[in-house]
């Protein structure tokens, strides 16, 4: 998980920048109660909608709080920049040495790897040796040469992850094997923050963990939450609105995170395949989902599977994406059928 320190000042400026809430008109009868705070190396937003008869203001100011704490929590767990996280202690493990970890951990993992299988190794949470040398590369100006790119693929392979599913440990079959689960773990904290509003009473929120987004039920009786997609080249534009209830969505790219080496630019994003951060074709994937996790997962895989991640996103009901191409220059959206057929949208040309 990214934990690298930024001015805070410029995080808010860039709260939702791949994704932001668009508040319009309110109910006379709702209160929308929110809150942020830092985690993640990003602004997490809570924003609850409460009838103030039934749910007092303090009250849901309390279960705010309580969203918070577990966000927190996972960070613990996850951030593989705190050396006793249980990540960190997963990438400590000598080939076939065996960890029992916690069912959080067990469960994420197992997730992941299952859409490791389902996007071909697209998405592969052993990645981590690939974004330790990308991140070497970028620090020093300087590309990979094959030996250094050969060596860190071939410490990389979500099928030599292994769980045992009774004894709950994970083990590697290869040497210095690590894992970084970056690209799922914004959505789960969201996912979890959810679960925590819900227990304690809130059945309409949005909770933005950086750009993975979940709206739970309604921003009013009359409204449901509507975010906007940002336009990918312009951060002051929105170039797709989308009313949600129930649904998660999250938005990967290269306009966020990447550098440049001789004009080229590099992404966060690495295609595990070859080593190399994915190209600069793919502008942008927005995934709609039941739930933030997968909406993360499948956001990232997209952009390293371009158009043909539409089969896959076909072949999981209830999943929709919008991706953004640019060739030559110009801009292109292709959108799953659902996001027309299903959802209340407007949109603009790019
Ligand atoms: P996201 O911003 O959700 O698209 O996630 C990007 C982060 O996921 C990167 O910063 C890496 O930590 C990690 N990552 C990069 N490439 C991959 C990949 N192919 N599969 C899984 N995680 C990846
Ligand atoms: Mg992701």
């Amino acid at each position: 998980m990214n934990s690298r320190k930024i001015p805070h000042i410029l995080l808010i400026a860039a709260l939702g920048a791949s994704l932001f809430y668009a508040s319009s008109c309110s109910h006379a009868q709702e209160k929308i109660v929110e809150d942020s705070r830092f985690f993640m190396g990003t602004v997490v937003q809570i924003k609850v909608s409460i009838d103030p008869a039934k749910y007092g203001e303090v009250r849901a100011k309390d279960a705010i709080g309580r969203a918070f704490d577990e966000i927190k929590r996972i960070e613990d767990i996850y951030s593989v920049y705190k050396d006793e996280s249980e990540i960190s202690r997963i990438n400590r493990l000598r080939k076939n040495e065996r960890l029992q970890i916690s069912d959080g951990v067990f469960n994420l993992i197992r997730k992941t790897l299952d859409y490791s299988e389902r996007t071909g190794g697209a998405f592969d949470i052993t990645v981590k040796p690939l974004v330790d040398l990308w991140s070497g590369v970028k620090k020093a100006n300087k590309l990979p040469d094959e030996y250094e790119l050969k060596r860190a693929l071939g410490r990389v392979g979500f099928k030599s992850v292994v769980l045992d599913e009774v004894a709950r440990t994970i083990h590697f079959k290869k040497d210095k094997m690590s894992i970084d689960l970056g690209g799922a773990a914004k959505g789960y904290a969201s996912d979890r923050a959810v679960r925590v509003l819900e227990e304690n009473g809130i059945d309409n929120a949005l909770v933005n963990s950086g750009g993975d987004m979940y709206c739970l039920g309604k921003r009013t009786a009359h409204e449901l939450w509507k975010v906007g997609v940002q336009h990918p080249r312009d951060r002051n534009r929105t170039f797709l609105e989308i009313r949600l209830k129930d649904r998660a969505i999250d938005t990967s790219g290269d306009y966020e995170r990447y550098f440049t080496i001789d004009g080229k630019r590099y992404s966060h994003i690495i295609d595990p395949r070859t080593g190399y951060p994915i190209g600069d074709d793919v502008v942008s994937a927005s995934v709609i989902a039941p739930d933030s996790t997968t909406a993360d997962i499948l956001a990232t895989a997209m952009c390293i599977l371009g158009e043909k991640g539409f089969d896959i996103i076909k072949k999981s009901g209830g999943i929709d994406a919008v991706l953004v191409t640019e060739k030559a220059g110009r801009l292109t959206v292709k959108m799953s059928e659902g996001i027309r057929k299903s959802y209340d949208i407007s949109e603009e040309k790019l």
